[in-house]
């Protein structure tokens, strides 16, 4: 297979850790005859340098026209850096929000899985922890309470702030579709999570779902309220494989999941719009404290491209070899320095992705 693939090495740690996914994925072009032609483009803070935008018409066109989007992340120390004296909009995050929506990305998935290697990170009671955990939050991404229409106005000395929460049944089916296709691809279940004894979005939300559900027999599903699934995260993660649910509910179960892995370097990412094609990067910022320094860790990213061989171009047992060179290098006790404990061998983000592309 051709995989045509934009790459947007971006800011800080961006270039450093995009560069072993890319290494990585030539070893899996290698082994399994596929090739991967990368488009090199700029977004951000070094686009803002180049260009003066963080991000220009020319990038999002060639983006669109590839497969896929391969990213690491933008940004810099936002205290020190001049890209922080500019405009908002001028700013290397506009670029970002610029981005997702010229590609019409309305399903973020979030995988918070913890490696039976790493499982001390953790922070939940190590009985919880022992049994591990792998699920993917997809969260929708362009409508719910962040879109709606939103006021404040004030009466007669009284200030008042509206914000409303819409959902219309498109919305919520094409990402119900998305959640059961990718339940398919893993262990078969999807929690939809709102707030139906509350919301009539919600109530909207669990009657779509109970529609898509139909088509998918094999999948099991449940519906769960929002306020449970907080507990659930930290009381029994490992009931969790796909958990579907609105932006806001998303935004925040997403951190909680995430947090419960105890490392943001090994936190992949994926936005998806309608087709098959996705923006892929690592959960985790630009990390300037670390940057140039040979210190990232390149497995979030690394995991990143993993999910993209699986969700853009259904080469799933590429996709697996890809985690199980992971997990094998963790099984040898290879770590960069965030996931570092007593007894692993320290080694650096090129040495990292050089031993991950070895076990491929
Ligand atoms: P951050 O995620 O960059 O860093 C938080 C901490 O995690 C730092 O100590 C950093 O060293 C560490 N860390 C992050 N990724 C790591 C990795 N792969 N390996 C080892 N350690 C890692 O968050 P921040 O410091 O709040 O933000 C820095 C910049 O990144 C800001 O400009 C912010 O706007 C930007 N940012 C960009 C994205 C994106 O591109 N999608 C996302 C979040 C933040």
């Amino acid at each position: 297979m051709v995989c045509n693939i934009a790459v947007i090495k971006g800011d800080g740690i961006g270039p450093e850790v995009v560069t072993e996914a890319m290494k990585v994925l030539d070893a899996v072009g290698a082994k399994y005859g596929h090739t991967f032609n990368y488009e090199q483009l700029l977004m951000g803070g070094c686009s803002i340098d180049a260009c003066g935008e963080p991000l220009t018409d020319e990038t999002v066109a060639k983006a669109k026209a590839a497969d896929a989007v391969l990213m690491g992340s933008i940004g810099g120390n936002t205290s020190t850096s001049p890209w922080y004296k500019l405009p908002p909009e001028k700013r290397p995050e506009a670029g970002l929000l610029k981005i997702r929506k010229e590609l019409g990305l309305f399903a973020n998935l979030r995988p918070a899985l913890l490696y039976e290697q790493l499982y001390k990170a953790c922070p939940l009671k190590e009985e919880i922890a022992a049994r591990g955990f792998d699920m993917l939050i997809m969260r929708e991404l362009t409508g719910g309470l962040y879109f709606g229409k939103r006021s404040t106005t004030e009466v007669d000395g009284v200030t008042t702030a509206i914000d409303t929460l819409t959902y219309t049944d498109k919305e919520i089916r094409r990402i119900a579709i998305k959640a059961f296709d990718i339940a398919m691809k893993r262990r078969k279940k999807v929690t939809s999570v709102d707030k139906a004894n509350v919301l009539d979005s919600s109530r909207l939300w669990r009657k779509i779902v109970e529609e898509v559900a139909k088509d998918y027999p094999e999948v099991s599903y449940e519906h769960m309220l929002v306020d449970n699934c907080a507990m659930q995260l930290v009381k029994d993660p490992a009931q969790f494989d796909v958990v579907l649910t609105e932006n806001m509910f998303g935004d925040i179960l997403s951190d909680e999941a995430s947090m419960i892995t105890g490392s943001i370097g090994m936190l992949s990412s994926a936005s998806l719009n309608e087709t098959k094609f996705g923006l892929y990067e690592p959960s985790g910022g630009s990390a300037p404290d670390i940057a140039g320094q040979n210190k990232a860790n390149p497995i979030a990213t690394i995991l990143s491209a993993a999910m993209m061989l699986k969700f853009t171009f259904d080469l799933d047992a590429e996709g697996d070899a890809i985690e199980n060179a992971v997990k094998k290098v963790l099984e040898e006790g290879y770590r960069t320095g965030d996931i570092m404990s007593e007894g692993g061998k320290l080694v650096g983000t090129d040495e990292m992705g050089s031993l991950i592309a070895e076990r491929i």
